[in-house]
């Protein structure tokens, strides 16, 4: 049975110094690919040698929310030349985040509409990140779609409606090991109503470590974890979680899959 960890930051300081320690015990969790997303062009050069040095490891890129201020015509020029690489299955992470305001809103909103077009052009899915900002997501997702939108909102945290209004648009949903928390009634409702055939498994790595081990780093292996909570929530068997997210994975980022 294979487990795909469907976003992580393996490039980010805390593996600096237990990196290929950290991919190896992926692996032996039964975690054994792994996508590694940047942020923006240091990311994805950090990344790229990652994925050129592991055969388990693919990568999506993008400019981060948090930087959409400095998503200059000449960055995205040059992530578009890094995205032709074999091994960059989506671009992302992109989206709006509303929790940290790192950049204006309206800049947010422009960037994120700017990357869609690109993705869509370089027939990439994408991976959007979307915090206490649900509403003007699913506004611009809208707006710049053009028939199904194909890509994945990572770290799903958001209300059902919303949910169904991502579904309806195409989108599949990703869920990291916060639902592994208690208080996480609204989202495990959510998991219950979208059911396996739209749900892929995260970490999102090295933040958000999981039940048992909150509070810690995060690495890949955990992924094992939000695979146990899904068959718990659903009351499937665990093999079934794992062979329904590695297929929505597999389909979505199709790269992957040759
Ligand atoms: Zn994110
Ligand atoms: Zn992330």
């Amino acid at each position: 049975m294979e487990i795909i960890d469907s976003h992580c930051h393996l490039d980010m300081e805390p593996f600096n110094e237990d990196r290929d320690a950290v991919i190896a015990r992926s692996i032996e969790a039964g975690v054994t690919r792994m996508v590694t997303i940047a942020t923006g062009p240091d990311s994805a050069r950090r990344d790229l040698e990652i994925v050129e040095k592991h055969p388990e490891v693919f990568m999506a890129l993008g400019m981060h929310p948090h930087d959409a201020k400095d998503a200059t015509a000449e960055v995205l020029d040059d992530l578009e030349r890094l995205a032709a690489h074999p091994k960059v299955v989506a671009w992302g992470e992109i989206g709006l985040d509303y929790h940290y305001d790192f950049s204006p809103r309206d800049v947010q909103w422009r960037v994120f509409a700017e990357q869609i077009r690109r993705a869509r052009a370089l027939d990439l899915p994408i991976v959007i990140h979307s915090r206490e900002a649900d509403e003007d997501t699913v506004a611009v997702l809208r707006e710049n779609a053009d028939g199904p939108v194909r890509g994945v909102v990572h770290c799903y945290g958001g209300s059902l409606a919303t949910a169904e209004a991502l579904v309806e648009l195409g989108l599949h949903i990703s869920f990291t090991g916060t639902i592994t928390f208690k208080a996480q009634m609204e989202v495990h409702e959510v998991v219950r109503r979208i059911g396996m055939g739209r749900i892929l498994v995260e970490t999102d790595s090295p933040y958000l470590a999981p039940k048992p081990h909150r509070g810690k780093r995060n690495e890949p292996a955990f992924t094992v974890h939000v695979v146990d909570k899904l068959a718990e929530l659903l009351e499937l068997p665990r093999e079934q979680v794992i062979e329904q997210a590695t297929a929505n994975t597999l389909a979505l980022f199709s790269k992957m899959a040759v």
